[in-house]
Formats: C-alpha cells, sequence, structure tokens
C-alpha cells in the first residue's frame, strides 16, 4: 500500500492553499506534514481522505487515482485526536465500536480485537472501562480504535494536540512503533517539530503551500535545504548571520566579512570555493555548535554576553557581536558573566552557508 502525491493543488478562491505539492509515502512509513499554522498541512491531508477535492494534481492510493473517490471508498482512516473513548463500554467493546458500523461477523470482530489488542499490549486490561485505566492506557486504547478497521493508510491531524506534555512525551514513541508495525502508510499533520522528529521515519515540512523539504529527520536538522527549514527546525532557532564571503579554498577554509564590521576565517564546507569572492551569503550555526573562550580567536566573532537563562543541565545566553543577537546553548559548567567580553567560535564543520537565493550550499 502506498500514497502518492502528484502535483496536488488545492485553491479556495484566490487562495492557493496547497501548490501543486508532489509527496510518496511508503508501506509502513510514517510521514509528518510539518509547518507554521496556515500551511497547507490539513488541506493535504483532507485531499488525502477525500473529505477535500483537488482543484489540480492527482491523489493515488496504491497506484489507483482516487481523485473522485467519496472518502468510503477509499477506505482510509483519519482521526483528529487519540481520546473520546465511550466511557460506559469495556476496553474490548471500545475497540470493537469502530468495526459494528462495518457489519463484520462478531467472529471477525473478536478477531480484530485480539490482533489489536495483542500489538498495543492490552490483554490485561480488556473487560476494564476507561474510568478504571491510568492515562497512558487510555491512549493506547484510543489509538488502538483509530487503527482498528484495517484501512488502506492512517491520517492523523494533530493527534496528541490535547495531551499534556507527560502524556505527550510517552505516546510520541509508542505510536511510532505501533504504526511501523502496521504496514500501511501513516501521514501525520503537526506543527510541533519535537513530536514530528520523534515520531516520523521522513518529514515533509511546508511553507505556504509548498513542500520546502523532505527527509528524514535527523537529515531536516542536520542538511537543512534552505533557510526557512534552518530556522524553523531546532529550538533554540539556528543563528543566521548575513555576511560576505572575502575568500574561499577548496579544503573549506573560508574568510567571510559579517555584517556589523568584524571578519572570521572558519573551517567551513568545501563547496565555499566554488562561490565568487563577494557572494553575499548567510551563515547559520546551531547554538550548541558554539564555543565560548576568553582567548582571542580568529575563527569567531567578538561577543558581549548579554543575558544568562540558566536552564537546568544547560545555559542559554544572548550575546551580541555589535550587530546581532547570537543564541548559544552551553553546559551548565561554563561560565558565563552578563557584560563580559567573550569570544564564540565557530567550530570547523559546524557552520551551514546559504546563498543569497536562500538555498543550502550544494554539490
Ligand atoms: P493549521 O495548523 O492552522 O490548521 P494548516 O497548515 O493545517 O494550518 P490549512 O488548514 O490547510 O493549514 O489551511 C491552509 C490555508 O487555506 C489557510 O490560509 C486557510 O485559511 C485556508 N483554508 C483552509 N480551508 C479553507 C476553506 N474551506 N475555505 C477557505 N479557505 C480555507
Amino acid at each position: 500500500m502506498t500514497i502518492q502525491l502528484t502535483k496536488l493543488t488545492k485553491r479556495f478562491g484566490s487562495l492557493t492553499a496547497v501548490d501543486a505539492i508532489d509527496l510518496d509515502v511508503d508501506n509502513g512509513e510514517v510521514l509528518c506534514l510539518l509547518g507554521p499554522s496556515g500551511c497547507g498541512k490539513t488541506t493535504t491531508l483532507r485531499m488525502i481522505a477525500g473529505l477535500e477535492f483537488a482543484t489540480e494534481g492527482d491523489v493515488i492510493l496504491d497506484g489507483k487515482r482516487v481523485n473522485e473517490l467519496a472518502p468510503r471508498e477509499r477506505n482510509v482512516a483519519m482521526s483528529f485526536q487519540f481520546y473520546a473513548l465511550y466511557p460506559s463500554l469495556s476496553v474490548a467493546d471500545n475497540l470493537a465500536y469502530p468495526l459494528h458500523a462495518e457489519g463484520l461477523s462478531p467472529a471477525e470482530i473478536d478477531k480484530r480485537v485480539a490482533q489489536v489488542s495483542s500489538t498495543l499490549q492490552l490483554d490485561g486490561i480488556l473487560k476494564r472501562t476507561p474510568g478504571q485505566l491510568a492515562e497512558g492506557e487510555k491512549q493506547r486504547v484510543a489509538v488502538g480504535r483509530s487503527i482498528i478497521r484495517d484501512p488502506n493508510c492512517f491520517l492523523f491531524d494533530e493527534p496528541l494536540s490535547r495531551l499534556d506534555v507527560q502524556l505527550r512525551e510517552e505516546m510520541r514513541g509508542e505510536i511510532k512503533e505501533v504504526l511501523q508495525d502496521l504496514s500501511r502508510p501513516t501521514v501525520i499533520v503537526t506543527h510541533d517539530q519535537l513530536e514530528a522528529l520523534t515520531m516520523a521515519d521522513r518529514i515533509a515540512v511546508m511553507r505556504d503551500g509548498r513542500i520546502e523539504q523532505v527527509d528524514t529527520p535527523h537529515n531536516v536538522f542536520t542538511k537543512p535545504a534552505n533557510l526557512f527549514v534552518a530556522g524553523f527546525i531546532g529550538t533554540p532557532q539556528m543563528n543566521l548571520l548575513p555576511a560576505t564571503l572575502i575568500s574561499g579554498q577548496p579544503d573549506g577554509t573560508a574568510e567571510f566579512a559579517v555584517e556589523g564590521g568584524q571578519t572570521m576565517t572558519i573551517q567551513a564546507d568545501p563547496r565555499v570555493a566554488e562561490l565568487e569572492p563577494d557572494a553575499k551569503v548567510t551563515l547559520g550555526i546551531r547554538p550548541r555548535n558554539f564555543e565560548i573562550t576568553h582567548e582571542s580567536v580568529v575563527d569567531g566573532l567578538s561577543t558581549k554576553i548579554d543575558i544568562v537563562e540558566p536552564m537546568g543541565a544547560e545555559t542559554l545566553a544572548h550575546l551580541h557581536d555589535g550587530r546581532h543577537d547570537l543564541r548559544v546553548v552551553t553546559d551548565w559548567r561554563v561560565p558565563l558573566t552578563e557584560g563580559d567580553q567573550v569570544h564564540t567560535r565557530f567550530p570547523p564543520g559546524a557552520t551551514h552557508i546559504f546563498t543569497e537565493d536562500g538555498e543550502a550550499l550544494r554539490s
């Protein structure tokens, strides 16, 4: 079973909510659509489900174009959150509930309940009612109920949004495991990057109806394709500094004039040698990749410590180079004093380079 979207487009009047997106989701794959509010995630999901018709392009399920099929004929399971169990029904009856509407035989219903119960380890609690369950157990039952119909694919819209922080953490890991075991393609809509990074096999980062990058969680974080993805994924946000290339060597040694006047020579991507001298770039570095030193260095900027925010095991510091606010996260043991003048190093290989069009350097 697979999901394929080709040039899928949805317009509401003059607004293009989804703009010619191409996307493939494999059997057993969990794909998260991630992006800011209004970028078209839910509309994409609704077009896959058949709740919204495409203006252009195709929805293809298991090789078959389904654009004109009603939701029921597509046999997809779309759920909005893993909650709302019937309080008076036992766990077994809650699980079986969606199957009664399908007119299955009691024997078939029992078989499916047993399968889902075993996958989600619910065997010991099948006779209990929701009121007798711990929160985590309730969630597992709710997941069970949304997967029991054996649909062609699973579509979830912000499934964890109503849960408290602790439950959300528990569920993230659990859901990924369960969904991978089901051998169906799954699409999850979320605006929560942590949710996407932990649950997804691949993430499609969306903005303004378009897909900016589709890649593994690791790659969208370590190799963002452009400035938008770089700024969107990761907390605290990646630092982005406008600069001009002075010289770039094939071994990656590069001298930059950073906006505001300071120059530095850092060990960067060897592809920097392919850029024209004087090229306008944006240098990106994650807050945890900086090194702070009291010695003067050439591979960094002279900065002043503005604000120090202890966060437990780590410290978030806001540094200023005279022009930009730099977010730096260090181990809590690194002594940082507000008002101190320090050097902020860009260690070898830690700097992302984006060209003037906002795209990451590519070979
Ligand atoms: P959110 O997380 O806020 O739901 P989203 O990424 O899921 O955001 P969509 O709900 O897909 O975004 O909406 C994309 C754009 O399409 C938004 O500008 C929204 O206002 C618009 N839109 C969605 N549904 C309709 C509709 N039925 N009629 C008109 N405009 C719509």
